[in-house]
């Protein structure tokens, strides 16, 4: 341990949203509390952020990662506003709620009410008969794991497990749809079918009780998403370095923590041979990383750790003057089914979404490509990526004219992959922490791949870390962001 102890000891490892948002509850409370404390995040990379910054370059506002959050995350809604920062808050243009998939050769509108579903030719008649069986197809009452797409197929058919979860899952997660765990992404749907007899069932109820209670508000389908898609001024990168520069006396950068120990009643992080002495450390890093650091530790838990798997991920971004297209389009996005065979796993029409993220009125689409599936994505050169995405802008959006700018960004253990098994990982890293009060585990590995559940997984940390020190702040009830919301 270094210098002069003062008050309790905390260490936060990882700067990215998750450990940047706990360092700034935990501060707050500590602060509120009046007790004397020292609050550290280390972080490994120069700077903090995570897979959330945004590059601004020639007036573009280019998230490399993520691009907004949904503005149905009360949590997220109260970091912004103790930062100060509610007035930079960017909702997304109306039309961002069109979303789209391209199958068979054409963009086809997710359809938002029955009406329009009968109508929208993307799922062929007999599939549509199908899904609508969902309402008569009993309810699976035991709580076996199971893939979504098992459980798409048991409900709502093939058609449309294969045409519009399989987008869906790759849009969140760049996922393998029969490799995700239902009740680990999407436990809404899980409980709607266990709670209501199924999707429509419990859909229906809800209507019901929302008419009753003379409600408007949009509060999602069956998986969500609910809210609008939201940014803040100079893109989603703008939220973790307002954190950041609010922690500027707490944060070390370019500062990896290779072990953690423990050793009487506290904890021992280890750099590179020197160690430092902790009180409480919440651990922030993905759980690929989180699973080398408790190695020693906690065999148990590392092993569990390390068996949640990434998908890596590109994000290439492409510019083109106003007139690239032929016909206008206006909306999110569209998402590609992997069974149509285009390697990329869909695109966001960012300058419809939020258009002050281009500085002259230029076309702005964010090609994803990779995860899962597709798990050789970054051995490609830029150039061998960028000629995959101008062959998918071409034969989704008809565009065949060059970009005037690009940009590649790449993700390597992107996105955490919650496949079949992971609640046990989980209950692992849960019954750790339960027997080692101070330890926490916070970020997009565990119960929420979205910024919205790295926010509300901050908040939900900070109590049990803090009754370590004699502090009593209320739990957080369970609530909104789902582990899918983003
Ligand atoms: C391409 C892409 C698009 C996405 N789109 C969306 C979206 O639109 N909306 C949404 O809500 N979510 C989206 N996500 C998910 C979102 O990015 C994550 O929820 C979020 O970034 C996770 O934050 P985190 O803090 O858990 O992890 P990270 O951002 O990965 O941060 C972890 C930090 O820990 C640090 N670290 C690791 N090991 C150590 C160590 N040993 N010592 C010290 N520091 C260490 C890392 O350097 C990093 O800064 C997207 C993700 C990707 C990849």
């Amino acid at each position: 341990m270094s210098g002069e102890r003062t008050g309790v000891r905390v260490a936060v490892v990882g700067g990215g949203l998750a450990g940047l948002a706990a360092g700034f509850r935990l501060r707050e409370e500590l602060r509120a509390a009046g007790q004397a404390h020292e609050l550290i995040i280390y972080e490994q990379a120069e700077r903090c952020g995570g897979a959330t910054r945004t590059e601004r370059i020639d007036g573009f506002s280019l998230d490399r990662g993520p691009n907004g959050w949904l503005s149905s995350e009360p949590l997220t809604a109260r970091l912004i506003g103790e930062l100060g920062i509610t007035d930079r808050l960017v909702r997304s243009d109306d039309s961002a709620a069109r979303r789209f998939i391209y199958t068979r050769g054409k963009l086809y509108e997710l359809p938002t009410s029955p009406g329009k579903f009968l109508l929208n030719g993307l799922l062929r008649p007999w599939e549509k008969v199908r899904v609508l069986g969902e309402l008569a197809t009993p309810r699976r009452k035991d709580d076996a794991d199971e893939s979504i797409y098992d459980f798409g197929c048991r409900r709502l058919g093939r058609g449309f497990a294969e045409t519009m979860l399989d987008p869906m899952v790759s849009g969140i997660f760049a996922g393998d749809v029969r490799s995700l765990s239902l009740p680990a992404t999407f436990p809404k749907m899980r409980s709607m079918e266990l709670e209501s007899g199924g999707l429509f069932k419990a859909l229906i109820k809800k209507a019901r009780a929302k008419k009753r209670a003379g409600g408007k508000e949009d509060d999602g389908g069956p998986a969500g998403p609910s809210g609008v898609l939201t940014t803040l001024q100079g893109g989603v990168g703008t939220l973790p370095d307002t954190l950041a520069g609010a922690l500027a006396e707490h944060t070390q950068t370019a500062r990896p923590v290779s072990g953690l120990t423990r050793e009487g009643g506290g904890f021992d992080l280890w750099f590179d041979g020197a160690k430092e002495r902790f009180d409480a450390v919440v651990l922030a890093p993905p759980a690929d990383q989180a699973a080398a650091i408790v190695g020693d530790f906690a065999p148990e838990a590392s092993a569990a750790l390390a068996g949640i798997e990434f998908a890596d991920v590109a994000v290439v971004c492409h510019a083109y003057t106003p007139d690239a297209l032929t016909a206008r389009i206006n909306g999110f996005g569209h998402l590609i089914p992997r069974r149509d065979g285009i390697r990329a796993l869909g695109c966001l029409w960012t300058s419809c979404i939020f258009p002050e993220q281009v500085p002259g009125g230029e076309l702005l689409l964010r090609t994803i490509l990779g995860g899962a599936h597709d798990p050789e994505v970054l051995k490609m050169s830029d150039e061998e990526l960028l000629a995959t995405v101008l062959e998918s802008t071409a034969a989704t959006l008809g565009i065949r004219r060059p970009p005037v700018q690009t940009w590649v960004f790449r993700h390597p253990h992107g996105i955490a992959q919650y496949n079949l098994g992971h609640r046990e990982r989980v209950a692992a890293l849960d019954r750790l922490c339960a027997d080692v009060p101070g330890l926490a585990f916070v970020g997009a590995s565990y119960r929420g791949v979205s910024l919205n559940r790295c926010v509300r997984d901050a908040y939900c940390i900070a109590p049990g870390v803090l009754r370590g020190f004699g502090i009593d702040v209320a739990d957080i009830p369970d609530g909104a962001a789902e582990p899918s919301g983003s």
